[in-house]
């Protein structure tokens, strides 16, 4: 019988466990998983076993480069290659790649975003080999290239990237989760790990369409556009039949996914036409981030295969919904044990309580920066705009918890209620046990059976930021919680009070009903929860004195990379809202107002010949028509003069806080503006006159 597919090529193209044991020295493959285990420092004899082992495998597999693959502050990847030749005596090339080379590179990388962390003249940064998560192989028109991960920091060992504060968050999560966990009796613990699984959502439109737009070219979104017919009301694409040419997408982009060891396990339709989303099986956070970087990556190499384009920004259409990734998160110890497993009788599994309750205060105390860890100048369109989930973080926990965490604060702990049977009444089904929750679609923060699913993301960010912070909170109240019950004389005693003292401060937090309710908005507000509307708004809570505290404490991150953080969010807003507002003025003075000029004068001509053969013709249509049209000209032109005026003078403030502030206010507005008789001129134009495709044949015509 011939092989499934899945078995031929999965984690063909990663350096992984299985190759290692194969390629290394007994002993020298021992003490690498001892160092893995234990998370010890890697010792440089075993680095250069380990980097002759992979060179070789490489070669085998047709690599000529290798090169150190980091994710600095862009949100995207970054790598330099270069070639495993080494100068030889004589004619004959030698490849080479010594451990020196595998553990430490130095791209001069000046030019990537540091916050003033680093001056141009102090351009030099490191990449160091994050050995916990696996080297893999890309191939690409320029051959084959080995592709190191690593983490990325300055001369003076600061983060310059979204890796390095992962990592140590996990070191820190780990950390205080153990010390909670022995507490309980589990001395066998040794690390925990947190436990990621990233929903990604993304469009895919033609890409012949596509290159005739340029906002989607430059921005990634439209700005302009009328609505099509249809939208997304009839519900009729979600989970719908794949059409074939976006299935045999799904298929290589799995076969691609699955060479690389990435777990690609669900696929299906999402709400929005045109919308879809995969979702991979979780793994340990930093290689589910590295994972999910490469995703993106493959999704839009795969789509231009297919004549398609992968569109992963959060909004690339207004008035259907936008894209988002949902961040499943758990903490689990190195024996197997998930610390936020309810089990059976939830009332009585404390270490499950314990952790529940570090969850909730973390996310009550630091609501600010979990929100701004979602922010995105994409997301802004999201968030708070009912299709996503409000800007207010809460959390949704379910009848079962809720309940429980009621007889917790009542102070008499008795039961759990249980899942019932669902009946569907029909004898031929079967009958099923049903969760003892329900889901909720527009809760931020859900707990859903044994994880927490943070479903703030935007589709295009990096998941690193969001549980980082996420880590950080959660392993500082644990830190907290772990210093005071080693103390206790009685220590079941002193968990129950903590327990009990913990969710009864933090009730406010959890919230069960309708996200999207104006009723919600106000009892937040009552409730003292913070509603952060927009990104600029949330940019500075990162280095408030309390997040300086929380970074330092858990080793994640110092106030100078959380300052220099803060830069890079407020320029990285005001570039993006630069780049759109920009585009939108050259298309409409390139593109719109032109083609609408031409439609004007063929209205014109149209009266005048029309009158000159019939003078008694009724040119009242085209009379109608040409004064409407002329008139939204009239105010689409001077909405572009404006706007024009408005990008100048946003030149003109300082970087940082106030430029970004300009541009949510002003220059965004002046956006809305000229998008919107645009937008109706679309509608009225003859499209043969129309300059670019339209949403009906983006959504509609893949
Ligand atoms: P849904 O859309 O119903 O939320 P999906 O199956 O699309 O569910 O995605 C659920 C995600 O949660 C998957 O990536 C899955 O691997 C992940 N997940 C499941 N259990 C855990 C866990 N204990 N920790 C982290 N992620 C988990
Ligand atoms: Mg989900």
């Amino acid at each position: 019988m011939e092989q499934n597919v899945i078995e031929q090529v999965f984690g063909k193209d990663v350096f992984n466990d299985e190759v290692m044991k194969e390629k290394l020295p007994k002993d020298v493959y021992k003490s690498w998983k001892k160092t893995l285990e234990n998370g010890e420092d890697l010792n440089q004899d075993i680095a250069n076993v380990v980097a002759h082992a992979m060179k070789e495998w490489a070669l085998e597999h047709g690599a000529t480069h290798y090169t150190h693959w980091f994710q600095p502050m862009t949100g995207i990847t970054a790598e330099k290659h270069d070639s495993f030749l080494s100068p030889a005596s004589d004619s004959k090339p030698v490849l080479e790649f010594s451990g020196k080379e595998l553990i430490k590179g130095e791209p001069d990388a000046s030019s990537f975003p540091s916050g003033g962390l680093r001056a141009t003249f102090e351009a030099r940064g490191y990449t160091a080999w994050d050995c916990t998560s696996p080297a893999f192989l890309r191939e690409d028109a320029a051959g084959v290239t080995l592709c190191i991960p690593t983490a990325f920091c300055s001369y003076t060992g600061e983060a310059l990237d979204k890796k390095t504060p992962l990592l140590r968050s996990m070191e820190a999560l780990s950390k205080q989760a153990v010390r909670i966990v022995k507490l309980f009796g589990y001395d066998d613990v040794k690390k925990v790990s947190c436990s990621v699984g990233p929903e990604q959502e993304y469009f895919l439109v033609d890409r012949d369409k596509y290159l005739q737009r340029k906002d989607l070219i430059f921005t990634g979104r439209t700005l302009f556009g009328a609505p099509a017919p249809k939208g997304q009301e009839l519900d009729d694409h979600y989970f719908g039949t794949i059409k074939e040419r976006i299935a045999s997408f799904m298929k290589d982009l799995n076969i691609e996914l699955w060479k690389l060891g990435i777990l690609s396990k669900t696929q299906h339709n999402e709400v929005a036409p045109a919308q879809h989303e995969m979702a991979p099986i979780f793994t340990t956070a930093n290689i589910s981030t590295d994972h999910n970087q490469l995703v993106m990556e493959i999704m839009k190499k795969v789509a231009k295969r297919h004549n398609l384009e992968c569109l992963l920004h959060e909004k690339p259409f207004a008035g259907v919904n936008g894209s988002g990734k949902h961040d499943n998160w758990s903490i689990v110890t190195d024996t197997g044990i998930n610390l936020l497993d309810p089990g059976k009788k939830p009332h009585e599994n404390k270490l499950f309580l314990l952790t529940l309750a570090a969850v909730i205060k973390a996310v009550d105390d630091n609501a600010e920066l979990l929100r701004l860890s979602a922010s995105s100048p994409g997301n802004d369109h999201r968030l708070g705009a009912n299709e996503a989930p409000p800007a207010i973080i809460s959390i949704f926990l379910g009848e079962q918890l809720e309940d429980i965490i009621e007889q917790i604060v009542r102070g008499d702990v008795s039961s759990s209620i249980q899942g019932e049977k669902l009946d569907t009444g029909v004898h031929v089904l079967p009958v099923l046990k049903k969760d003892a929750t329900d889901r909720n679609r527009t809760s931020p923060f859900a707990f859903t059976g044994n994880k927490f699913e943070f479903r703030m993301l935007g589709s295009s960010m990096s998941i690193a930021g969001p549980n980082f912070t996420l880590n950080a909170m959660v392993a500082d109240v644990l830190q907290d919680f772990a210093d005071e019950l080693e103390q206790a004389e009685d220590f079941d005693t002193a968990v129950d009070a903590l327990i009990k003292k913990t969710v009864t401060e933090h009730q406010r937090i959890i919230f069960n009903g309708d996200g999207y309710s104006d009723d919600w908005v106000e009892e937040a507000e009552k409730r003292g929860l913070p509603n952060i509307k927009s990104m600029v708004e949330a940019i500075p809570y990162l280095a408030s004195e309390k997040s300086v505290k929380l970074f330092e404490r858990q080793n994640v991150m110092t106030k100078a990379e959380l300052e220099s953080r803060v830069e890079i969010n407020y320029e990285n807003y005001s570039k993006t809202i630069n780049i759109e507002a920009k585009t939108m003025i050259d298309m409409a003075g390139k593109q719109f107002i032109p083609s609408i000029i031409k439609y004007t004068t063929s209205l014109a001509d149209s009266i005048t010949k029309v009158q000159a053969a019939c003078p008694t013709a009724d040119v009242s249509v085209q009379t109608e028509l040409l004064t409407k049209t002329s008139s939204l000209l009239a105010s689409a032109q001077k909405a572009l003069t404006a706007l024009e005026a408005a990008v100048a003078e946003a030149d003109t403030k300082e970087e940082g806080k106030e430029q970004a502030l300009f541009f949510r206010k002003v220059v965004f507005a002046d956006m809305e503006t000229l998008r919107a008789p645009i937008d109706e001129l679309e509608m009225i134009v003859d499209k043969t006159f129309w300059p670019v495709p339209t949403y009906g044949d983006l959504l509609f015509e893949v």
